[in-house]
C-alpha cells in the first residue's frame, strides 16, 4: 500500500505519476504529484485504462475559461483496486472498477438522494479540476495517471470478463448518451437522430439501435457514413448538404445533439416531427457566454422543446453498465500509448477517431 505511516486522512501523502498541462498553450506532459491519503469511505485504484473524451480536450486547452492548471485529464476510468478505507465493504483489494467523471458528492441533499450526484446541491466533486474538500483544499487529478483515489459510492465495480479498455469510455460517453436515451424512451417506434459520430455520437448510435429505435445519424464527415450503417444506423444524412437536410425535415422525434463546436442547431430543430426534443450534449468552446440562435417559430410551430442532458447519477451509471455488458455492447477504441495523447488530442479535434481513443497506462513506466 502507497501509504505513508502515521498519515492522516486526506494529508497528500500518495505518490502519482500521470501526464498534465502546466499551461494554456502548452503540452501534456509527465508529472508527479501527490493524492490525498486514503480516508474511511475511499478506495485507492490502480489505473489500467483512461479515455479521451473531448471535455477533456475543453479543459486543457481552458476552452471554458475555468481550467486551474496544472491539471491532469481523464474520467473514463478502468481499475485495480489497490487499497481500500476502513469503512469500505463493497469493494476490495483485487476488485476491477470504473470511476468516471465524478469522485465525491455529500450523499445527503435531494439531489444525491435522488440518484443525481452530479447536480449535488453542495456541488459534486468532479474527477479533475474541482475544489476537493478531502483533500487538503487542493483539487482533484483525473486518470491519466498510475493511480486515482475516490469516494467508494462513485467506484463501480465491473465484470472481470470485460474488455477493460474498451469499457472505459462507458464511464462518461456510455451514460451520458444512455441517459437521456432512456430519458426520452428511445425505443421501438421512435425515430431518434444522432448529431456527431464521435465519442458520444457512436455510443449513442450502438445505444439507440439496441433499444429498437429507428435510428438516423448526421455527420459531416463523408468517411464516416458506412461505419455509421455497421454501428446500427438506418439512415445517414451529410449534415451540410442543404438539399438532404431539406428532405428529413420533420421526420425525428429526439435528436441527441454530440457536436463538439459551435454550430446551426435552428437546422437540426427544423427536423423533429411535432412534440419532438432535441438535447444538447456538446459544450463547445466559449459555450458558457455564447448563446446558439433558435428561431421562437421553430419551436412553436410544432410544440418542439430543447433540452440539455449531464452526464448521469451513479444509480444509472451502474443501469448502464449491467445494460452495456446484456446486450455486449462496447465502444469503437483506438488504444494509445500516453506519450502519443498530444497527437490524439489534435485527431480528435480533426474529427479523426473511430471512435474513442482509450489510453494503456501501463505505457506510462515506459
Ligand atoms: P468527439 O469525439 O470529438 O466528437 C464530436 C463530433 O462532433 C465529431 O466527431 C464530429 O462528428 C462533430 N463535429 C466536430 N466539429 C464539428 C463542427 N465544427 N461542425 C459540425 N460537427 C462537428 O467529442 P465527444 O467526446 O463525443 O464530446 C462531444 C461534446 O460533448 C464535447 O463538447 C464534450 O465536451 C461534450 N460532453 C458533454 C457531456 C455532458 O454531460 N453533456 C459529457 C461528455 C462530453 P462528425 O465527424 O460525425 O460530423
Ligand atoms: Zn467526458
Ligand atoms: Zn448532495
Amino acid at each position: 500500500m502507497p501509504l505513508c505511516c502515521g498519515a492522516l486522512p486526506g494529508e497528500l501523502v500518495i505518490k502519482a505519476v500521470g501526464y498534465a498541462i502546466n499551461k494554456k498553450g502548452r503540452k501534456l506532459k509527465p508529472f508527479r504529484f501527490k493524492r490525498r491519503n486514503v480516508g474511511p469511505n475511499d478506495v485507492l485504484v490502480n489505473v489500467l485504462y483512461c479515455g479521451i473524451c473531448h471535455s477533456d480536450i475543453h479543459k486543457v486547452r481552458n476552452e471554458w475559461k475555468n481550467t486551474i492548471y496544472p491539471m491532469v485529464p481523464g474520467h473514463e476510468i478502468v481499475g485495480r483496486v489497490i487499497s481500500t478505507g476502513k469503512a469500505v465493504r463493497r469493494l476490495k483489494v483485487g476488485d476491477i472498477v470504473g470511476i468516471g467523471c465524478m469522485v465525491g458528492s455529500c450523499g445527503k441533499c435531494d439531489m444525491c438522494m435522488a440518484g443525481q450526484e452530479q447536480f449535488c446541491e453542495k456541488g459534486a466533486v468532479m474527477t479533475y479540476n474541482s475544489k476537493d474538500p478531502m483533500g487538503g483544499g487542493g483539487h482533484t487529478y483525473g486518470g491519466y495517471s498510475n493511480n486515482m483515489i475516490a469516494d467508494e459510492r462513485f467506484v463501480l465495480k465491473l465484470s472481470p470478463m470485460s474488455d477493460l479498455a474498451a469499457v472505459a469510455p462507458l464511464m462518461c460517453a456510455g451514460i451520458t448518451t444512455y441517459s437521456p436515451l432512456k430519458r426520452w424512451r428511445a425505443g421501438p417506434g421512435k425515430r431518434v437522430g444522432i448529431v456527431g459520430l464521435g465519442g458520444l455520437g457512436h455510443m449513442a448510435v450502438k445505444l439507440a439501435h439496441s433499444m429498437g429505435a429507428h435510428v438516423t445519424v448526421f455527420t459531416t464527415s463523408k468517411g464516416k457514413i458506412k461505419d455509421a450503417k455497421r454501428l446500427g444506423a438506418n439512415d445517414v444524412v451529410l449534415s451540410d448538404n442543404k438539399k438532404l437536410m431539406e428532405s428529413r425535415k420533420g421526420s425525428i422525434d429526439l435528436i441527441i445533439d454530440t457536436v463538439s463546436a459551435m454550430h446551426d442547431v435552428d437546422a437540426f430543430i427544423s427536423l423533429l416531427a411535432p412534440n419532438g426534443t432535441i438535447v444538447l450534449l456538446g459544450l463547445p468552446e466559449n459555450s458558457y457566454e455564447h448563446p446558439y440562435q433558435i428561431k421562437p417559430g421553430s419551436l412553436i410551430f410544432g410544440n418542439r422543446s430543447v433540452s440539455g442532458s449531464n452526464i448521469g447519477g451513479i444509480r444509472e451509471t451502474q443501469e448502464m453498465l449491467d445494460y452495456c455488458a446484456k446486450h455486449k455492447i462496447v465502444p469503437d477504441i483506438e488504444l494509445i500509448p500516453i506519450q502519443k495523447v498530444n497527437e490524439a488530442f489534435d485527431r480528435a479535434v480533426r474529427s479523426d477517431v473511430k471512435y474513442r481513443f482509450v489510453i494503456d497506462m501501463s505505457s506510462l513506466s515506459a
